[in-house]
C-alpha cells in the first residue's frame, strides 16, 4: 500500500458510485496528473495514488473487500503487485505507455492500454547449458557455437496459442483474474481463501480453438545457434552468463538469460590446484645424482628444466608462470613438477658389474650408514603444509 487515504475520497467519488461513475472520475484525475504532462514534482505520486485507488475500487472483489474491511483489509490479502495484478486499466490507451514506465514493466502488471491481455507479461525462464572444456581450452580460452533448443513464441499464432482468427477468451470460472475465492461461513466467522482457478490454471484466459503449430501453448521449440567465448583460466563450475539468450518472455516481457555452466574435463598428465599445475617427472636415478636438463610438458609448450646434482626423489620443482592464466586480473600460476626418481628394476650385466663397483666405493660417502626416520617425515610433513 502506497497510500492511507481514503480510496473513494481519492477518487471523490461516492461510496456507492458505479463503475462507470469510478472509471469517469479516474481518467479525469490520470489526464490531470499524467506526469508526461503534469510537471509537478508530487504528480508521479498522485498518480500512483489514484491508480491504486481505481485498481481496487474498480474490481468487484477487491471494493467489497475494501468496504469492509478498509485498507486493512485489501493489506491482509494482496501485495501491492496483486492490487494492480487483472486491474482493468483497458479503455486507457490514451494515457500512452505511462503504466510501464511508472510501475517498472515486466513486473507483472498486465492489461494496461490494450485491455485485452489481462495476464501481466512475464520474464523468460532462465536457461542452464553445461559445457565441457579441455585443461588446455581452460588454459588458452576458447569460442565455440552451442545448439540450444528453447522455448520461442510460435510464428502462426503469435503467441497467444489461438488459432488465427480467433481468440482466447477470459476465463468464465476466475472472470480472468486467474485465482478463485471461497467463501466458508463458520461460528467464528467468515472465511475467505484464495486458489488457483483450474480451469485456465491461473492465466485468466481459455483457448477454445488451439493453434495448430504449437497445440495452443503459444511457444515453439527451436535449436538456437549460440556463440560462447570461454575467458583464458576458465575453471570447474565457472558460469558464463549470455544475457538474452534464456527462454523468451511473453509478448512485451524481456527474455530469460542463458548460463553456460563449465566442466573441465581431467587431465591424463596435469592436475590443477588453483592457478597452479601439478606434474609429475620420472628421472633416472644417474639423473637425479648426476643433475640433466629434461624437456617436461606444460599447457604452454614444452620447457627445458634444469635438475641439479643430487636431487631427491619427490622434490618439486616450480616453473614459473606455467600455470593457468588468472580468471580475473593478469599474470597465471606456476608448474609445479614432482620430480620422481625410478629404480631400475632391469639390469644388464654391465650395468650390474658398474653398480658393484659403485658399492664399494660408497664407503666414505654420506650413504655408508643410510639414515631413515624422523627427519624424513618432517620434511614431507613441510612440503604438505607448503601446500604442495
Ligand atoms: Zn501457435
Ligand atoms: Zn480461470
Amino acid at each position: 500500500m502506497t497510500t492511507t487515504r481514503d480510496y473513494y475520497e481519492i477518487l471523490g467519488v461516492s461510496k456507492d458510485a458505479t463503475e462507470a461513475e469510478i472509471k469517469k472520475e479516474y481518467r479525469k484525475l490520470a489526464m490531470k496528473y499524467h506526469p508526461d504532462k503534469n510537471k509537478e514534482p508530487d504528480a508521479e505520486e498522485k498518480f500512483k495514488e489514484i491508480s491504486e485507488a481505481y485498481a481496487v475500487l474498480s474490481d468487484t472483489e477487491k471494493r467489497e473487500q475494501y468496504d469492509r474491511f478498509g485498507h486493512a483489509g485489501i493489506d491482509s490479502r494482496y501485495t501491492q503487485e496483486d492490487i494492480f495484478r487483472n486491474a482493468d486499466f483497458g479503455g486507457f490507451s490514451d494515457l500512452g505507455d505511462i503504466f510501464g514506465s511508472i510501475f517498472g514493466g515486466g513486473g507483472g502488471f498486465g492489461g494496461f492500454g490494450g485491455g485485452q491481455r489481462r495476464q501481466g507479461p512475464s520474464r523468460g525462464s532462465d536457461l542452464r547449458y553445461d559445457m565441457t572444456i579441455t585443461l588446455e581450452q581452460a588454459a588458452k580460452g576458447t569460442e565455440t557455437t552451442i545448439n540450444v533448443p528453447r522455448a520461442e513464441r510460435c510464428d502462426v499464432c503469435g503467441g497467444t496459442g489461438a488459432k488465427p482468427g480467433t481468440s482466447p477468451k477470459t476465463c468464465s470460472n476466475c472472470h480472468g483474474s486467474g485465482q478463485v475465492t471461497h467463501a466458508r461461513d463458520t461460528p467464528f466467522g467468515r472465511f475467505m481463501s484464495t486458489t488457483t482457478c483450474n480451469v485456465c490454471h491461473g492465466r485468466g484466459q481459455v483457448i477454445e480453438t488451439p493453434c495448430p503449430a504449437c497445440k495452443g501453448t503459444g511457444k515453439i521449440k527451436k535449436v538456437r545457434k549460440i556463440s560462447v567465448k570461454v575467458p583464458k583460466g576458465a575453471d570447474n563450475g565457472i558460469r558464463l552468463k549470455i544475457r538474452g539468450e534464456g527462454e523468451e518472455g511473453s509478448p512485451g516481457a524481456p527474455s530469460g538469460d542463458l548460463y553456460v555452466v563449465i566442466h573441465v574435463e581431467p587431465h591424463d598428465k596435469f592436475q590443477r590446484v588453483g592457478n597452479d599445475i601439478l606434474y609429475e617427472q620420472l628421472i633416472s636415478f644417474s639423473m637425479a645424482a648426476l643433475g640433466a636438463d629434461v624437456m617436461v610438458p606444460t599447457l604452454h609448450g614444452k620447457v627445458k628444466m634444469s635438475i641439479k646434482l643430487g636431487t631427491q626423489t619427490h622434490s618439486i620443482l616450480r616453473l614459473k608462470g606455467k600455470g593457468m592464466p588468472y580468471l580475473h586480473g593478469r599474470g597465471q600460476g606456476d608448474q609445479l613438477v614432482r620430480v620422481i626418481v625410478k629404480t631400475p628394476t632391469k639390469l644388464t650385466g654391465d650395468q650390474k658389474d658398474l653398480l658393484k663397483k659403485y658399492q664399494k666405493l660408497e664407503n666414505g660417502s654420506d650413504m655408508k650408514n643410510p639414515k631413515g626416520g624422523k627427519g624424513i617425515f618432517g620434511k614431507m610433513k613441510g612440503a604438505f603444509e607448503a601446500g604442495i
